[in-house]
């Protein structure tokens, strides 16, 4: 029953004594009560409490619950309703089991008088069950000598609760995993095993580090030492290695939990696979959909193709229900390029973007840039290729060079490329004993066209004089711009007299030829020099050299004519 007046005067002291008017109230009840403050300690306690606890009269106040193994010393851990059995620690160090119910203390506040170790009073009941507890657990086995000290009897779970929490354990699709205080796993579920590959006789009595490299384990270690000294659950993610051997991010849910006797017992941790770290197939198939390479997965030992991306279709031009159980090797332009794709699988590399032809449904070829690497995808061992269509980067780089390799005027071979190519030639008259002839021509008297039509018409004249060399020369001739006016040849096969004849058609053939310019049609002349190859030795320059002053002899003789070289010119 409150009575307001009393609150004021309760001070620690006050309450110590026990003869507060207040709580006196309370010491007639015949379970155990008694008054804590915020902090857990114990302001009034009736008879009965001093009792069940083991204390003389008035030795409970000032004393904190904690003391006597009831957890909570703030008191707010308690619970509000009566609780299932907790066990008690007597002043003698014998225990007993209890059942424990608080309630705010009912009392009002009672203006400025109230002390502040007034604030968060509770009303704590506590009642002995220990004779029920003892009596109902023996029946189910779980005390073996009734002996409360020496065990941790809340820890020792009945045997068919302990069957439930395999069952759960197995029953559960979540990896879960237990671990001792020493880090050591004690079980593991079949969810576990699936996931990391790992059976459960492999893993029981060792230790994280067994799993994973130090430093992960470091990471694990402290996580779980942090939470056997402060409870509560920790989350975090981390790379595990799958049974599949690849790597992958989870998240790790961790717990601590405690023996009967509150000792911190162990760790439990549950294996959540991330949502978005891998991709489902659909997506997979989605990403490989929109990839502007032609992708293809086909069997390694039947050779088969099992999957295609649209490109590929495209690329080859056949809709994906022909290609897939189609071979790949089909689609190959060249046996050797495939053989040479074989060879570098074979030996274990990969193959990363090698110039690779294949051809298209209609047989027409395509130019690819082909990587292939070896894979095993649910158990069957694939090629995994991309094919990206080169062709057009191909034709282009081919215009390029051509392009390096033209004279931009005449479109006739340069210098450079014309050298280049004639050296191939007199290598190859070296080695078979054949002869060859160079012949030099030069336009006489060009810089008067140029003086006389302009320089625009002397570049028509330029390209006329090419275009009409080439439709005298043989397939085989090499024509080239030295530079200016001058021109050469390289007749494969050809003795010094044999070109004296294709020469005198070229200059008979430009005599004749008649050039548009502004105002009316002309003509123009050539001196043609020419040299043959002259012994196993002889070089390019050098027949070149003679060429040159074979034409120097036919400008002197008057122009538009051919001249042999001839030693002492
Ligand atoms: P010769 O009969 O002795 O060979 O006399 P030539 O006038 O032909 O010889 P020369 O070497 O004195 O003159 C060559 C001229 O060719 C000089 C140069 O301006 C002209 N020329 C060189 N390259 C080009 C070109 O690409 N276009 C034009 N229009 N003229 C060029
Ligand atoms: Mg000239
Ligand atoms: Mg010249």
């Amino acid at each position: 029953m409150p009575i307001p007046g009393c609150m004021a005067m309760i001070s620690s002291r006050d309450a110590h004594d026990g003869h507060d008017g207040a709580f006196s109230i309370l010491d007639r009840l015949p379970v155990g009560v008694c008054v804590v403050a915020a902090s857990g300690i114990i302001h009034h306690a009736n008879p009965v409490l001093h009792e069940l606890l083991g204390c003389e009269a008035g030795g409970l106040p000032g004393r904190s619950l904690c003391e006597f193994g009831l957890d909570s010393c703030d008191g707010g851990g308690l619970v509000a309703d009566p609780a299932p059995a907790h066990r008690v620690l007597r002043n003698d160090g014998s225990a007993r089991w209890v059942t424990v119910a608080v309630t705010p203390w009912p009392m009002p506040r009672s203006g400025v008088e109230a002390g502040h170790e007034m604030d968060g009073l509770r009303l704590v009941t506590v009642t002995d069950v220990d004779s029920l507890y003892r009596q109902v657990h023996a029946d189910q086995g779980a005390v073996r000598d009734g002996s409360v000290q020496d065990g941790a009897l809340c820890g020792e779970m009945p045997a068919d609760q302990m069957q439930m929490v395999d069952a759960l354990l197995e029953a559960s699709p979540v990896p879960l995993f237990v671990k001792d205080v020493a880090g050591q796993y004690i079980a593991v579920n079949r969810a576990f095993s699936r996931l990391t590959g790992i059976a459960r006789e492999e893993i029981l009595r060792r230790t994280t580090l067994a799993l994973t490299t130090p430093e992960r384990a470091k990471e694990h270690i402290d996580h779980d030492r942090a939470l056997l000294e402060r409870d509560g659950s920790v989350q975090y993610e981390t790379p595990i290695c799958t049974a599949e051997g690849a790597m992958r991010l989870v998240n790790l849910t961790k717990a601590a939990f405690r023996d009967g006797s509150g000792k911190p017992a162990g760790i439990v941790g549950a294996i959540h696979e991330l949502r978005d770290s891998r991709p489902s197939q659909e997506r997979l198939e989605a990403i490989l959909e929109q990839s502007p390479i032609g992708v293809s997965v086909s069997r390694r030992d039947d050779g088969r193709i099992i999957f295609v991306n649209t490109r590929f279709a495209e690329l080859i031009g056949l809709p994906r229900e022909k290609l897939i159980g189609s071979r790949a090797r089909d689609y190959y332009l060249d046996s050797h390029q495939r053989l040479r794709v074989l060879e570098q699988l074979r030996g274990g590399s990969g193959v990363t973007n090698m110039e690779v032809q294949f051809k298209r449904a209609d047989g027409s070829p395509f130019w690819t840039l082909f990587t292939v690497n070896q894979a095993v995808i649910q158990g069957t061992a694939v090629n995994l290729a991309w094919i990206y269509d080169y062709t057009e980067r191909r034709s282009m780089e081919e215009a390029l060079r051509d392009m390096a390799s033209r004279d931009p005027l005449t479109g006739i071979y340069n210098r450079r490329s014309f050298m280049e190519m004639a050296r191939a030639q007199l290598a190859r008259a070296h080695r078979f004993h054949e002869p060859l002839s160079v012949f030099v021509l030069d336009v006489d008297h060009f810089k008067r066209i140029n003086d006389t039509f302009g320089h625009a018409t002397g570049d028509d004249a330029l390209r006329m004089v090419a275009a009409g060399c080439q439709a005298i020369l043989r397939e085989y001739d090499i024509l080239g711009r030295l530079g200016g006016e001058e021109f050469v040849v390289v007749l494969p096969g050809a003795t010094a007299d044999e070109s004296r004849v294709v020469a005198e058609r070229v200059r008979r053939h430009l005599a004749r030829m008649p050039i548009e310019a502004p105002d009316g049609t002309f003509r123009l002349t050539a001196s043609i020099g020419i040299a043959g190859l002259e012994g196993a030795t002889d070089t390019l320059e050098r027949a070149i050299h003679r060429a040159d002053l074979a034409l120097y002899r036919a400008k002197h003789m008057g122009r538009n004519r051919v001249a042999v070289f001839e030693p002492g010119m």
